[in-house]
């Protein structure tokens, strides 16, 4: 069956440069990262091109803090030359496809964005300065603790001595430091991890869209657990999609996902807290189902507040909704070959596509990163599957095959520059007939 034409986001997107702008440890690196995984997410080819990543290539980790001196003349001219071969780097890679190339530096001096916004206008290419402001001591001692400690930059370095030697370095940057002013540039800055957001000169599709996610961005350390359901009727049975209630298996697992998640929370509640923000405890955990029966069975043990969501609803199955996966494949072969040719973009006859469901999931994405709560999310396979793939930084086109399994929690919790995962398999152990077929056709 033809699919039919359809557009969810623009696709003659012109390439985008955005630009870090900020003195060390404020989070440049953090931030370009979490903007490419969510644009990468939605579909929008975005890379980094980290400058200090191109001095440790090729030039080796070990640099004392005087090397970033403004007055070395032989330093900065090699810095330089780092800069420029990142910058042509990245404009090769947008000439070649790419749609939003981030350049990572501290990119502190007026002189320094002029050269960056000229090379770019030359190739026709807009830039928006993303600069992070953060005078919070403790913050600022807090990033330098949790992620220069553990640069190659120190390897091997006594812990004090190198805390030492990186506030050398943010002295270096601060002597020569000049923010970004309204004549300049476009910019988004971010003062104090998003206390105040303030805009200048921020038109066009990808810029807006950026907007919400640093507006609600944090670093308040907190799990996001993800867990399908119980097992249901439908599952013991093989079915698609519907709005079955749990099997008792299912009803087993709701209780001991309850315990699991209180006795969890309080363990790693006890260890939380950022400076000026107090610890959680169980109680605040913020549960979030689908508006299916199922999910919300799952939570009915639980004693924090749930909210039900229908962006978390799974995936449409459209026609086959309530059939077997063998019945799909006697019954609409043409579904079950379409499907297996392209299960990303494949969209079910009056139903949903995998990207679908991601376009879907945006809204919700936006608030899963403005909540400072540990958050438990109780949802369904595929949508997960794509949940999954945002917070892990997966390339989309690869959710359908992602194990998201039946009766198990996914503990992510982000770290500066990625998500720390474990799972853990509370039972019972259920086999859930075809499902797992249907997931990898
Ligand atoms: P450098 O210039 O040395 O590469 P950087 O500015 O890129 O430093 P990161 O390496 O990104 O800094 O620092 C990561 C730390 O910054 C993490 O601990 C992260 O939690 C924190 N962070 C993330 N966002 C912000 C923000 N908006 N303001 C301050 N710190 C932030």
């Amino acid at each position: 069956m033809r699919q039919p034409l359809y557009s969810l986001h623009p696709r003659d997107l012109s390439p985008h440069v955005l630009a870090m702008v900020g003195l060390p440890a404020r989070g440049k690196t953090s931030i370009a990262r979490k903007i490419t995984r969510y644009l990468s997410w939605l579909g929008h080819p975005t890379r980094v091109f980290n400058v200090g990543n191109y001095r440790r290539n090729l030039l080796g980790a070990h640099h004392p803090a005087n090397f970033f001196d403004p007055q070395n003349r032989e330093a900065r001219r090699t810095l330089d030359e780092m800069a420029m071969a990142a910058l042509d780097d990245l404009l090769a890679w947008l000439g070649g496809g790419g749609e939003v190339a981030i350049f990572d530096a501290t990119n502190s001096t007026r002189a320094r964005r002029q050269i960056v916004s000229e090379r770019c206008r030359d190739k026709g290419y807009p830039v928006v300065f993303i600069e992070s402001i953060c005078g919070d001591e403790a913050i600022v001692e807090t990033n330098v603790r949790e992620t220069k400690l553990r640069s190659p930059d120190y390897e091997g370095v006594d812990a004090s001595e190198a805390v030492r030697d990186f506030r050398a370095r943010i002295a270096h940057y601060a002597r020569a430091y000049e923010t970004v002013t309204d004549l300049e540039s476009s910019y988004i800055k971010i003062i104090d991890v998003g206390r105040q957001l303030m805009l200048n000169r921020i038109h066009g599709y990808v810029p807006a869209r950026l907007v919400p996610l640093l507006m609600n961005m944090h670093v308040a350390p907190r799990p996001i657990w993800l867990t399908r359901h119980g097992e249901s009727i439908f599952n013991q049975q093989g079915l698609l999609g519907g709005d079955a209630d749990l099997s008792p298996h299912g009803e087993a697992y709701a209780r001991n996902l309850a315990a699991f998640i209180r006795g969890r929370a309080r363990e790693l509640g006890e260890a939380s807290g950022m400076p000026g923000e107090p610890a959680w405890i169980p109680d605040d955990v913020v549960v979030w189902t689908s508006s299916l029966r199922r999910t919300m069975q799952t939570s009915r043990p639980l004693t924090q507040r749930s909210i039900s969501w229908r962006a978390l609803d799974e995936i449409d199955a459209g026609v086959c909704e309530g059939m077997t996966y063998d019945e799909i494949r006697l019954k609409m072969p043409h579904v079950f070959e379409a499907r297996s040719a392209d299960k990303f973009r494949y969209r079910y006859p009056r139903g949903e596509s995998y990207e679908d469901v991601i376009q879907r999931l945006d809204p919700l994405i936006i608030e899963l990163e403005r909540q400072r709560s540990p958050m438990l999310v109780i949802a369904h396979q595929a949508v997960l599957r794509a949940l999954y793939a945002y917070l892990m930084d997966k390339p989309p086109h690869t959710c359908p095959s992602l194990p998201i399994p039946l009766h198990t929690v996914i503990e992510l919790i982000p770290t500066a520059y990625g998500c720390e995962e474990r799972r853990f398999q509370l039972g019972p152990e259920v086999q859930s007939v075809g499902e797992a077929a249907i997931a990898h056709p």
